[in-house]
């Protein structure tokens, strides 16, 4: 579903995704970068990824327009599997890919994805986001690498894909091929120091690939998820806010300050938490602390000690607290009396 207009049809839109000027800037930047058959980006690659291989003058860029994204996704694999043939550099501009999410096709768009003249492919990531010095803000290169290590995924089927395909008709025969390698390094390209110009690095994603594997290994299918849903739930965004609010309402949700930075429905989760008085809005590391203890109400009944365990460690050191702090007011409170 498009959590972007449930979120606004429950009256919560989310805060999520660029500012419009940022939008606009980053597309003229990526536009630069590609501009003369991405002439510059492959530059980039070479040096930064692939010094030793021949320069990419003249590298083929493939038209891989399609209709629908089933359509793009098929073509993609052939242009990768004619770039493989041909040797040579080839640059793949706006590939799309597609990865089983929790058993339902997830349809991806890396910036760009290149062809080495070995066969190997990179995955190009363009951001707006400047490079000074030659390092850029360590939790944008994170969620960049993240991303990027989602693309490297999606293009392994792929390749193993072509790695299992028989040669077309008519084709030489030969030994059955080794499935082209995807590169574990992708290129993070950048303005370099606040101007136009662009700068790249390498960055080795193999962590954020190998626990995002994990990760899609473990995730519930979607028919599960689907399954224990009531009968007749429908996020249709047209429906009314009332309708809405009560299909959400059934799906348990445990909302924490991560989900502001990662979720379109954090505005709405986070009333609903706050209606709830839930503790878990005050960060998950506190959540877990806190134990059984889950709203706030709970928390300050048992540092009152009108409720909870006493050998519940967590209530015991809410009471701890709770005697420090009466004592440090009680000492400030002397501190502070007039004299008589
Ligand atoms: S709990 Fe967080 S991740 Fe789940 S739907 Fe709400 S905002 Fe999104």
């Amino acid at each position: 579903m498009d959590k972007a207009a449930l979120a606004s049809a429950l009256g919560a839109p989310s805060g999520f995704g660029q500012s419009q000027f940022a939008l606009t800037r980053g597309n003229a930047f990526e536009a630069r970068v590609k501009a003369d058959g991405g002439a510059e980006l492959l530059r980039l690659v070479h040096a930064r990824l692939d010094p030793g291989a021949e320069p990419p003058a003249g590298a083929a860029v493939p038209d891989l327009s399609a209709h629908g994204p089933e359509g793009r996704t098929a073509r993609t694999a052939l242009a990768l599997r004619e770039a493989v043939a041909a040797g040579g550099w080839t640059l793949l501009d706006h590939p799309m890919l597609a990865l089983d999410v929790a058993g339902s096709l997830a349809f991806l768009e890396p910036d760009a994805v290149v062809v080495h003249p070995d066969g190997s492919w990179t995955v190009v990531e363009i951001k707006s986001f400047p490079m000074l010095d030659g390092s850029a803000d360590p939790a944008k290169v994170g969620a960049a690498a993240r991303q990027a290590a989602v693309y490297v995924l999606a293009l392994e089927e792929v390749a193993a894909r072509l790695g299992a395909q028989p040669e077309p008709a008519g084709a030489p025969a030969r030994e059955s091929a080794p499935a082209p390698r995807v590169r574990h390094r992708v290129l993070l390209v950048c303005p370099k120091d606040f101007s136009n110009l662009a700068t790249a690095s390498a960055v080795d994603v193999r962590k954020q690939r190998a626990v995002t594997a994990r990760q899609l290994a473990r995730l519930t299918r979607v028919e599960e998820i689907a399954d224990a849903l009531p009968e007749g739930v429908c996020f249709a965004p047209d429906r009314p806010a009332e309708e809405l609010t009560a299909a959400v309402g059934a799906v348990p949700a445990t909302y924490a300050p991560e989900c502001l930075s990662a979720c379109e429905l954090a505005f709405h989760c986070r009333e609903r938490s706050r209606a709830a008085d839930a503790v878990a809005r005050l960060g998950r590391p506190l959540r877990a602390e806190l134990g059984g203890l889950t709203t706030v109400e709970d928390v300050l009944a048992a540092a009152r000690g009108e409720s909870g365990d006493p050998d519940d460690p967590a209530v015991a050191a809410l009471r701890r607290a709770a005697s420090l702090r009466a004592e440090a007011l009680a000492t400030a409170g002397r501190a502070v009396a007039p004299c008589p």
